[in-house]
């Protein structure tokens, strides 16, 4: 009756007591990395960049490039678990005349949030009028022939050896990588992982980045990969900021259950703010009391959204998160977190 009732709410209140305090120690003790640490990997990227930006303006004064610089979770406190990754932003210049970008879904490939960026006006300006028409491949501008040519300097031409005994690091490239990656130990137990990233950014500020569709197949390989990142992250920070809430450690306690977790390495950050950010919209209180509430409802809706096998971006609908996932894949992330629903803990276990 009535008082059976009651004591399953009592029990489930206990729970998610425990959650909460689990959570709480969970994220003190593995996800908040210690002030220091984020300083030290800070400055070796930092370092790092310094040289990058002499060796390339002596050795290539005529590439158009911006400045580059360093960004990712690092720099946004959202870094979890250990101070181990970077991004080094690379923004070239393009001529507005000779290059123009196509929305992926008015391609062949049908891909929102991937664009094409097509040379245009070649019989007034030939090729070679861009300094980037060399990395043009079948009249478009190809990310991955973009990276070649940052491979070739970065792994080619550069004395890490040398800069890095300079530097008091150990620097070599990671080969073979997918992207473009210098691995630098900056401590004898300690590395960071510092990735080049070229990008473009569109008059509109839409920003493209040289990171390729990941289930590549050859007509994928000129695509250009829409960033959100700056917009998704700077809008889960106002809405902490408006009300004191805790989506930010939600999303970093969530960053924490997938990076130790071998069967969810597959999630990753922009998936899960925007997935914060979709709960946001029905979900008003993000109170730190509501931290485990918030974090079990996390994880329904991703299960949700896994067996919908569509997770829409919250800042371009039309963007499905989870196109780059093979099913067998959305089937096994799908499956991990179902079965975390009735233990969240397992997950939370280092
Ligand atoms: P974390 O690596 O899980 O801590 O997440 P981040 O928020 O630092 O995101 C880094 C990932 O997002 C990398 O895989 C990048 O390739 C990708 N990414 C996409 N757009 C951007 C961008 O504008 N800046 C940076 N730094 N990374 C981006």
């Amino acid at each position: 009756g009535g008082s059976g009732a009651t004591q399953s709410d009592l029990q489930k209140a206990r729970m998610r007591l425990s959650l909460q305090e689990h959570l709480l120690h969970f994220y003190q003790n593995n996800v908040n990395i210690p002030t220091e640490e984020q300083a030290v990997a800070r400055r070796a990227a930092l370092d790092i960049c310094a040289e990058l930006r002499v060796f390339l303006h002596a050795k290539l004064p005529d590439m158009p490039l911006r400045e580059m610089y360093l960004s990712g979770s690092l720099y946004d406190e959202l870094q979890v678990v250990t101070a181990d990754h970077a991004q080094l932003m690379v923004p070239l210049i393009l001529e507005k005349n000779l290059w123009s970008s196509i929305p992926g879904e008015d391609t062949i490939m049908n891909v929102p949030g991937f664009w094409l960026i097509r040379r245009e006006n070649l019989e007034y300006f030939p090729r070679n009028s861009s300094y980037w028409d060399r990395c043009m491949v079948g009249g478009y501008l190809s990310p991955k022939s973009v990276l070649e040519v940052f491979d070739k300097l970065v792994a080619g031409s550069i004395n890490w050896p040398a800069i890095g005994s300079v530097l008091d690091y150990i620097i070599r490239p990671v080969v073979p990588s997918e992207t473009l990656t210098l691995e630098v130990q900056y401590d004898t137990n300690r590395k960071l992982y510092v990735d080049f990233l070229p990008l473009l950014v569109m008059e509109d500020g839409t920003s493209l980045i040289a990171k390729p569709h990941r289930l590549v197949a050859e007509r994928h390989e000129n695509l250009w990969r829409q960033s959100f990142r700056v917009a998704e992250t700077a809008r889960l920070r106002a809405l902490d900021q408006e009300d004191g809430g805790c989506r930010c450690a939600c999303l970093k306690l969530a960053k924490a259950m997938c990076k130790l977790n071998p069967a969810l390495n597959r999630l990753n950050a922009s998936q899960l703010t925007n997935c914060i950010l979709l709960l946001c919209e029905k979900e008003g209180d993000w109170t730190q009391e509501a931290l485990a509430d918030r974090f079990l409802q996390l994880l329904r809706a991703l299960v949700g959204h896994l067996e919908a096998g569509k997770l829409p971006c919250a800042l371009s609908p039309k963007v499905n998160l989870f196109c780059e996932l093979t099913e067998q894949e959305v089937d096994e992330l799908g499956y991990t977190l179902y079965c975390a629903l009735s233990d969240p803990e397992g997950l939370l276990r280092t």
